[in-house]
């Protein structure tokens, strides 16, 4: 399992609602990007916000997968010393990858970042889009799913708590 050898800077991530339950993530950070569209059959941004959080706890690695119907993309986090090991993998077929190994995917994201940088790309992101559509705007868009503010309340809880933060956290916030 490759991993990142040494941090790869800030993490832009930007979280835009489409319609009928459909969403865009993208990433970037000074090496490359990647664009995931991904479905309401799972509740994405929750989960991005609930694996940061669990990055506080102690789990070292935390899986999730977005639904891209029909492919599955699945986020692989992993504390590695300091950093945050980021891989993410796309498998063609959800119906029968989520039983599959990590290594039958195929890498199409992979960067390391200190938790505080990965978690504040995260939680800006949510509440860039909180402050864009705030919670009925939200679920009128995302529809199977409400905006998950008890999750990015954690977040924010333990990012502010714990990470010493130094960048600007002005959105609005639920
Ligand atoms: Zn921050």
């Amino acid at each position: 399992m490759p991993f990142a050898q040494a941090p790869t800077g800030a993490l832009q991530l930007k979280w835009e609602l489409r319609d009928h339950g459909w969403a865009r993530c993208h990433l970037a950070n000074d090496f490359s990007q990647a664009s995931l569209v991904v479905s309401y059959c799972t509740d994405a941004l929750a989960d991005l916000v609930a694996a940061a959080g669990g990055l506080y706890g102690q789990q070292r690695t935390t899986r999730f997968f977005f639904d891209a119907e029909p492919q599955e993309i699945r986020w692989v986090l992993r504390a590695e010393d300091a950093l945050i090991d980021v891989t993410i993998y796309e498998f063609p077929d959800v119906s029968v990858s989520p039983d599959l190994p990590d290594s039958a995917g195929t890498v199409i994201w992979q960067s390391a970042h200190s938790r505080r940088l990965f978690s504040h790309a995260v939680l800006n992101a949510a509440q860039t889009v909180f402050t864009e559509h705030g919670e009925a705007g939200y679920q009128a868009k995302w529809m199977l799913h409400p905006f998950p503010v008890a999750l990015v309340q954690d977040l924010r809880r333990l990012h502010l708590r714990d990470d010493a933060c130094g960048l600007a956290h002005d959105h609005a916030h639920p």
